[in-house]
């Protein structure tokens, strides 16, 4: 498909042409600098196009949203986070996608993206079923270094899930969607919570008026989220448990058939492991998904690596100097 969301033919009188690097991101680009390609995918407020620099022939995924339905539903905020934290994240080399640049239209916003040539992490370990031990440590591995990196700026996801982890031409995890993102203020980076305002008037057990809002995922939300208590970065450590358990077992460890159901389990902490489910994968899983979330795994490190994590026998065996450069296992 031929998707033109403005006219796509190359302006002829464009002036400058700036070459995008890590380094350097181009400036005043425009919907004319760039040939629209075919769709790559759909969020609930954006469309997103691979599209190809006429300047440079370089491939980018630009993210599209209508400016008109981010108004009506009142989702300004979340394109703000998206592109502060992207910002913020843009001279990390490894382990996010990466923002060159930002434009608009009259009805449009641009986000001009880099390409995950691979896409989404979940389509992969749907097919294969679970992933081999190895491939699970590695991608576990990356992914908390990218953790590590993003809670080190004072981002918190609040998202993590296997269909916004994306994946590079080299296969390496690259974490997306931001809008959910909480950024922490500079004094407050090092805390592990910072209290939200409903923590001074919590949601209880009894409280059967006081709607659940949440944000994330059902399956991938933690406790403390669903309870819009605290803003914490071991949230996003309760949900790098269940991706681990996921890519081991083929499926997230909390399944209701639907959200309420979902949000019951686990709070209960309802879930089982498989058969065979190797044991220091075990070990970590049950240390990450801790109910209380300053008792998990990593929420008191100090200094910006998870080193309880890192040191656990899960990863024997991974260099943490070289896990981003090398060669990916084969996903099997
Ligand atoms: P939400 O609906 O919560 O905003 P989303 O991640 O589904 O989240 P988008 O960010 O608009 O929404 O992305 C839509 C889809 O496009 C994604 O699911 C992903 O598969 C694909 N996608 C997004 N960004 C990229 C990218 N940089 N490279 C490749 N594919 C991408």
């Amino acid at each position: 498909m031929q998707a033109q969301p403005t006219a796509a033919a190359p302006a002829s009188t464009h002036a400058a042409t700036p070459t995008p690097t890590q380094a350097n991101k181009p400036t005043k680009r425009t919907a004319k600098d760039y040939i629209f390609g075919k769709l790559i995918g759909e969020g609930c407020y954006s469309t997103v196009f691979l599209a190809k620099d006429i300047h440079t022939g370089k491939e980018y995924a630009i993210k599209v949203c209508e400016k008109r339905q981010i108004i009506r539903e009142k989702k300004r905020e979340y394109i703000k986070r998206e592109k502060d934290a992207l910002n913020m994240l843009f001279n990390v080399p490894h382990g996010f996608v990466k923002l060159y640049c930002t434009f608009q239209d009259d009805e449009r916003l641009y986000f001009v993206l880099s390409y995950a040539k691979n896409g989404e992490l979940l389509p992969y370990i749907n097919k294969v079923g679970s992933f081999e031990l190895n491939v699970a440590k590695f991608y576990a591995a990356e992914l908390l270094l990218a953790l590590e990196n993003m809670h080190a700026k004072g981002i918190i996801h609040r998202d993590l899930k296997p269909e916004n982890i994306l994946l590079d031409e080299n296969m390496h995890l690259q974490i997306a969607d931001f809008g959910t993102t909480k950024i922490l203020d500079p004094e407050t980076i090092r805390s592990i919570t910072v209290k939200t305002e409903d923590e001074e008037n919590p949601a209880t057990e009894n409280d059967r008026s006081r709607k659940i809002s949440f944000v994330g995922t059902a399956q991938y939300v933690s406790p403390e989220l669903l309870h819009n208590r605290v803003d914490t970065r071991a949230s996003d450590l309760w949900a790098f448990g269940c991706i681990i358990y996921q890519m081991i077992s083929g499926l997230p460890p909390f399944r209701g058939s639907n959200e309420f159901l979902t949000f019951q389990k686990i709070l209960k902490m309802d879930y089982e492991f498989p058969e065979g489910f190797p044991a220091d994968a075990k070990d970590l899983v049950e240390k990450l998904l801790v109910l209380d979330y300053s008792k998990r795994i990593g929420a008191n490190d100090v200094g910006d690596t998870y080193d309880s994590i890192r040191n656990h026998p899960f990863f024997d065996g991974i260099n943490w100097d070289t896990v981003c450069t090398q060669s990916p296992p084969t996903i099997s």
